[in-house]
């Protein structure tokens, strides 16, 4: 067992800051600053890694990748539930490190620990049922077997907006089907993915199996992975801009890619819904993270006879959220994660407001330190405002009236993105039609949570390619081999 495991609080930033961590090694190095946008103090330094780290990083997954691949499958799966215990052991030190350096609040914190440790619960169990099929061909000339084998080293790069279950999606899937990894965390959050890996050398995790680098610099670092020919996949979480230049890097060695990009949700609220229902699942759909979620309402179409109660009640909940710093125990809205979120955000309203729209609460930033944007709500806000193509990623509500069925779905899909979409009706034929016309990954029908470990999450159009979690989510990580039998 590590020594800081015990010694000092898990959750001080200062014992997960002492640098990389390559082949079960830590390394030093202070380049970058880990910031608490609560406060907009420097919380730690860690360290910030160049192509040479990246390469011996690559080494290092490529030596172990032979042993660990090579592990019967209820091995890697038990090593996976030790993970998971000790996530769900140091939870609240997990929470309280990602409050620190994400400034979410410590509720959106705990939740998120709870998902994210559930992957690894999850992978664990699924690790022990790879699939694989045997065939007649059509003609008779032979049998058709399949096999599934681990695709190779894979780079994992994840966002900040969940620093711990981001990871976990991948890291789990990958472990679970014979993967080494190295993976790349945002520096803007990179002390939870510290933290996460010392609790996998805990688990059992072997040397070289789980690599972690932070660094400053991600284009070169990360381009120099997929240059090198052992690295097999990337698994990529983040915005659509980067995405797409990683899909173009990844075509020069045709890696395999998986894309969890942006998302535009339109949340659909229709005359016969239960509209305190409808507002319990915006507060969610929208709130979550202060509306840093890829999943995050972005645009509510609210149709015309139920347009102006919801507004009022959005208006109400809104109104009466705690802002805070994430770690007070009382705060229902933290920080965004950088003064320049709260510059785009603010950037987005003033051009919705300039356009004829108008806020019943919010809709300017708060002065002070930290990073903080008020739960903002916008009523009569042009279909055509910036704020209606662009992700927020912010605690604001714009409201969209609307009067038939085909309009919402028209405006809905008026967008790049399609990711999730969620639909408040009492008619379940109808919001499944809406549904079925929705361009949508995930559909949250009368709900506004859908993120769940055993379900595939994931988008269509530029919202992302491939899909992680639920029972294919595994095999992301892993290529078919067929074999041309004659029995
Ligand atoms: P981002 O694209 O700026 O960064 C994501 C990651 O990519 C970070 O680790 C970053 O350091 C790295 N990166 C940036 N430029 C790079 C480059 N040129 N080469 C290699 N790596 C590079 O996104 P973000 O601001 O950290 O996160 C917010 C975005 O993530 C939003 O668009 C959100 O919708 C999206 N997101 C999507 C999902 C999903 O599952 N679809 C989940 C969470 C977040």
């Amino acid at each position: 067992m590590l020594q800081t495991l015990n010694s000092r609080s898990f959750a001080d930033p200062a014992v997960h800051a002492q640098g990389l961590y390559i082949n079960g090694q830590w390394e030093e190095g202070t380049g970058i600053p880990v910031v608490n946008p609560s406060t907009g103090e420097v919380l730690a330094h860690v360290a910030d890694a160049g192509v040479e780290d990246a390469m011996r990083a690559v080494d290092a997954a490529h030596a172990a990748a032979a042993q660990w691949r090579a592990t019967s499958s209820r091995q890697r799966s038990e090593i996976l539930r030790r993970w998971f215990q000790l996530m769900t052991e140091h939870a609240e030190e997990l929470a309280m490190l990602i409050s620190l350096e994400n400034g979410k609040a410590l509720p959106d914190a705990r939740g998120e620990v709870s998902y994210a440790a559930e992957f690894f619960r999850w992978y664990a169990e699924e690790a022990t049922r790879i699939p694989g099929e045997y065939r007649h061909t059509p003609s008779g000339s032979h049998k058709i077997l399949v096999d599934h084998e681990p695709i190779g080293i894979a780079v994992l790069i994840t966002p900040w907006n969940f620093p711990a279950a981001m990871a976990t999606r991948k890291i789990g899937p990958a472990l679970a089907a014979g993967c080494t990894v190295i993976l790349k965390p945002a520096s803007e959050t990179p002390l939870t993915a510290y933290a996460m890996a010392r609790l996998g050398e805990e688990a059992g995790v072997p040397s070289g199996v789980v690599n972690v680098l932070t660094t400053r610099d991600p284009g070169p670092v990360v381009n120099a992975m997929l240059a090198d020919p052992r690295v097999r996949k990337l698994s990529f979480t983040g915005s659509t801009g980067v995405g797409r230049t990683l899909l173009a890097e990844a075509a020069k060695t045709v890696v395999s890619c998986s894309m969890e990009l942006g998302g535009n949700a339109p949340f659909l609220v229709f005359d016969d819904a239960d509209l305190e229902a409808a507002l319990d699942g915006a507060m969610i759909a929208k709130m979550r993270n202060a509306g840093e979620a890829c999943t995050a309402a972005n645009r509510f179409y609210v149709q015309a006879g139920i347009h102006d109660a919801f507004v009022a009640g959005l208006t109400k909940r809104m109104a009466a959220l705690k802002i805070g710093p994430g770690t007070d125990k009382e705060t229902q809205c933290g920080p965004m994660i950088t003064q320049k979120a709260v510059q785009k955000i603010d950037q987005l309203v003033t051009n919705a407001l300039q356009r004829g729209a108008r806020a019943t609460t919010g809709g300017a930033p708060l002065a002070g330190s930290g990073y903080f944007y008020p739960p903002t709500v916008l009523e009569n806000v042009p279909a055509d405002a910036d704020i209606a193509f662009e992700e927020i990623f912010g605690p604001v509500a714009p409201v969209y009236k609307f009067e038939t069925d085909d309009e919402a779905i028209r405006l809905a899909n008026d967008t790049e993105y399609g990711l999730a979409a969620y639909i408040y009706s009492r008619d379940l034929k109808r919001a499944m039609r809406v549904g079925k016309a929705l361009e949508s990954g995930m559909l949250g029908i009368n709900r506004g949570l859908m993120s769940d470990p055993a379900a595939p999450f994931g988008g269509v159009k530029q919202s992302g390619l491939g899909r992680e979690g639920g029972v294919t989510g595994i095999l992301e990580f892993m290529e078919a081999k067929y074999y041309a039998v004659d029995l």
